[in-house]
């Protein structure tokens, strides 16, 4: 018990007057720094409901960009592990310095082009493709990627949707179609400004 000739003040403190900040997943777009090339708050959100992140576990975050869904992996528990291959240099230091201000310095970062980037990585329990998805890059990864380990491939192009499409077709996972719109001014009134429709495949290797 405190000593009653010494009494300690203690505050606690358990609100403060900045951003409210979701402490599962989908952090707002404004906490990465990025020029655009983003997954969004709530698409992210949905991607890592699909990548579902377990203590220790190793993500590879393909085409990282801003470096969002492989930061939000290793925020899920101290002992994740994850690994960003982006390809362009100015995009990798910007994904770095978001981790690092964000707490993550352990991310580990490849900067170069999948899936030639990706050889002599330490094998992972998910990956993320948000960026350079083929079919080369999937065929490789069915290859190279142990048994059981989770994919989760986001599409915007027709191209890249029907690339999807037919992966379902072979190996199964579900294919989910994300279609967002947000309500926005329209002169003196608001209408519903719609995203791109995103596709979602995830499968179990
Ligand atoms: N998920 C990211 C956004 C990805 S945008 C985020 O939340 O920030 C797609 C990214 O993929 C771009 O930065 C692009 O440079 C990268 N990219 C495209 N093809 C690639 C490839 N073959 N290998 C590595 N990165 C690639």
């Amino acid at each position: 018990l405190a000593d009653v000739r010494h009494p300690v003040a203690v505050a606690v403190q358990v609100a403060g007057t900045g951003m409210a900040l979701p402490c599962r997943t989908g952090l707002p777009d404004d906490a990465f720094a990025h020029d655009g090339q983003i997954t969004k708050q709530k698409v992210r959100a949905l991607a890592l409901c699909a990548l579902a992140p377990r203590p220790g576990e190793r993500l590879w975050d393909i085409g990282a960009g801003s470096g969002s869904i492989g930061i939000e992996w290793l925020l899920a528990h101290p002992r994740c592990e994850a690994v960003a291959i982006e390809r362009d240099p100015e995009r990798a230091m910007r994904l770095r310095a978001n981790a690092d201000r964000l707490g993550v310095d352990r991310l580990a970062l490849v900067t170069g082009r999948a899936p030639d980037a990706l050889a002599g990585l330490p094998p992972p329990d998910a990956v993320f493709i948000g960026g350079g998805l083929n079919d080369a890059l999937l065929a490789q990864l069915w290859r190279l990627l142990p048994q059981g380990c989770r994919v989760v491939a986001h599409a915007v192009t027709l191209e890249s949707e029907a690339l999807l499409s037919d992966w379902q077709a072979r190996v199964g996972g579900s294919l989910t179609r994300i279609e967002l719109a947000e309500a926005a001014p329209l002169g003196t009134r608001r209408a519903w400004r719609a995203s791109y429709p995103i596709v979602q495949w995830s499968a179990t290797r």
